[in-house]
């Protein structure tokens, strides 16, 4: 059941999360597959409802950064900077942890509808996307598939994911230097200008970082474009659909899940994607494309 995200059906909702029941929400990021942090039921129906393995964590989703430091063992500097300049917003902070993993990942997410229902629950909430684990994340909430919708409480319609793709995930264990775990719409420029980037975490256990990964349910094939200009997406079958895409990289991650399931429910036999290019704008996007061949 797909409901409006008014007051009261957000109240109920808080309710429901509190109860230990699962919500779909809205954030700006993708739609995600939220319950409550500290109800290890609630945590493991996350798990079955995705058929996610195990050993890929959870984001816990927080309304303050405050509750990011009560989460978290160490508060670095980085998390510090870069908190101050993202959050609320598309950018997950990987810290030291007390837990088994020993590092926790925490977002504080920018959509007025998932921040509503965090402050009204009081506790940090996990909500990874409301997808089945590998395919492609739901941007939209008549997007969610039925396997999801019918094991939830409900999904809160908060209209289009503004970002589309998933959050950027950054190491911030150290005080000094970060380093992406995985790319999204904050890109390592922008991290830049307010810590130095290094290029990889040697020493971190990066769960869940699958070759293929949000990908449709039907074959994807990458072409290059005829010119830099021509990207969009196509599926091949006797009844050829393109869909336009937009130039702006931007716009185009916003904009890529919701075509590819617009595609994905003309049950074509191939979706051929025009790809974009390569250059450091496009980062997120690319890393997207590449895991729905891999
Ligand atoms: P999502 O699928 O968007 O919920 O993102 C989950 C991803 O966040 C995982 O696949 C990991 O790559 C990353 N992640 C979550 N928790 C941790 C953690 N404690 N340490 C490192 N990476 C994490
Ligand atoms: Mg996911």
């Amino acid at each position: 059941m797909i409901l409006d995200a008014n007051t009261e059906n957000i109240a109920r909702c808080a309710a429901a999360l509190l109860a230990g029941e699962l919500v779909v929400m809205p954030t700006e990021t993708v739609y995600g597959l939220a319950g409550l942090a500290r109800n290890p039921s609630a945590v493991r129906r996350i798990y079955h409802v995705k058929s996610r393995p195990s050993e890929n964590p959870l984001i816990l989703h927080v309304s303050s950064i405050e509750s990011a430091k009560q989460a978290s063992s160490t508060w670095t500097d980085t998390a510090d900077r870069l908190t101050a300049a993202f959050w609320p917003g598309p950018l997950t902070v990987v810290l030291p942890s007390d837990s088994e993993l020993g590092t926790v990942a925490i977002r504080m997410p920018a959509h007025p509808v998932a921040l509503r229902l965090l402050e009204q629950v009081g506790e940090p909430l996990v909500a990874p996307s409301a997808n089945l684990f590998t395919r492609l994340s739901p941007t939209r909430a008549e997007d969610v598939s039925s396997e999801i919708a019918g094991q939830v409480f409900t999904i809160l319609d908060g209209g289009p994911c503004e970002i589309g793709i998933e959050s950027t995930i950054v190491d911030c264990r150290r005080s000094d230097t970060v380093a992406i775990l995985r790319s999204g719409s904050i890109s390592r420029a922008d991290l830049e200008q307010f810590v130095p980037v290094i290029d990889s975490a040697s020493d971190i256990r990066v769960p869940g970082q699958y070759k293929r990964h949000y990908a449709p349910k039907i074959p994807v094939r990458l072409v290059d474009t005829p010119t830099p200009e021509a990207y969009g997406l196509t599926i091949l079958s006797a009844t050829v659909k393109q869909i336009p895409m937009p130039r702006d990289p931007r716009a185009y991650a916003a904009r890529l899940y919701a075509a590819l399931h617009q595609l994905e429910e003309m049950n074509p036999p191939e979706i051929e994607i025009q790809t974009p290019p390569r250059t450091p704008e496009w980062a997120a996007v690319w890393d997207r494309l590449s895991r729905m061949v891999g």
